[in-house]
């Protein structure tokens, strides 16, 4: 991760309680302009990120993965669901299925996904920064912006975008 990254995450916790304070404004505002400005600068954002340089979500985080999922990258693994199942993935107490190891097993040396055209679908979305739901996920917000420094300075240029008075 390049120092420019660590420094997003290291304001991001630190502002932790004030981002959590402006989400929870964000939410109750029901601002009208808020979607096409977060998925404006979640596009700017994203063109100046690096993401090969960083690869913390693939490192720190347990991808969540669902039926659909599993198929599919067994298929492109050539082995069986049952087989991928018992070897990558765990549930939890809510039933909600999850990768077993981080850093993931699929991350190789240079950073790069292996599965990456049929990774899971929360991968693919990840950090959930251009979709309409953004405001709905407080606790979810806050911490990606400790583990993606992308997700990080996104919110904190929404921050100035739409400023609310926290
Ligand atoms: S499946 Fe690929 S994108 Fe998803 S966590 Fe693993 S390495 Fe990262
Ligand atoms: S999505 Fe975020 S945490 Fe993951 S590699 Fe890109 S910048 Fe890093």
């Amino acid at each position: 991760m390049n120092p420019e990254d660590n420094i997003s995450l290291l304001n991001a916790k630190e502002s932790q309680k004030i981002n959590e304070i402006y989400l929870r404004k964000l939410k109750s505002s029901n601002s009208e302009n808020m979607v096409p400005v977060l998925r404006n600068i979640h596009l700017v954002v994203f063109q100046s990120t690096d993401c090969l340089s960083c690869a913390n979500c693939c490192k720190t985080t347990p991808a969540l993965i669902t039926r659909q999922d599993v198929k599919r990258i067994a298929r492109f693994l050539q082995i069986p669901a049952s087989q991928f199942f018992k070897l990558y993935v765990i549930t939890d107490f809510d039933g909600e299925m999850m990768m077993k190891n981080v850093p993931c097993v699929f991350l190789d040396q240079e950073n790069k996904c292996t599965i990456y055209e049929v990774r899971p679908e929360s991968c693919r979305r990840y950090p959930h920064t251009d979709e309409k739901e953004y405001p709905q996920r407080i606790s979810l917000n806050i911490a990606n912006t400790t583990i993606c420094p992308a997700a990080a300075i996104i919110l904190e240029r929404l921050k100035k975008a739409i400023p609310l008075s926290v």
